[in-house]
């Protein structure tokens, strides 16, 4: 009777860890989905920006007021103002090598 016992509470508590990895691995998922989402919205964002398309009103009025670099290998601050409804945004881009390939711009 004890080893009945023992065994259903074995059971019990395999199951409970089955549900709580599940439940983690349901999170994760989730994370990792929306974060891969939220990027790839941010750099179809950029594409058009760069192209002077403004991602709120749709006309092409977006121009690059401010750009500030921390550094030569760190990422660069790209800010971009609507001239039709004042829309900003600002984008981190990652510049590729550093101040020898001539993408530093200082
Ligand atoms: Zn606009």
């Amino acid at each position: 009777m004890i080893q009945y016992r023992e065994i259903i509470k074995n059971r019990e508590y395999a199951s409970m860890n089955f549900y709580l990895l599940f439940f983690l691995l349901i999170i994760i998922v989730g994370l990792v989905v929306s974060y891969i989402y939220f990027m790839r919205d941010k750099s179809d964002q950029l594409r058009a920006v760069q192209e002077g398309v403004c991602p709120k009103c749709h006309k092409e009025s977006m121009e690059l007021v401010d750009q500030r670099s921390t550094g030569c290998s760190g990422p660069k601050m790209l800010t971009f103002e609507c001239r039709e409804c004042k829309y900003v945004s600002t984008f981190h881009v990652n510049t590729q090598g550093g101040c020898s390939s001539g993408k530093c711009g200082i």
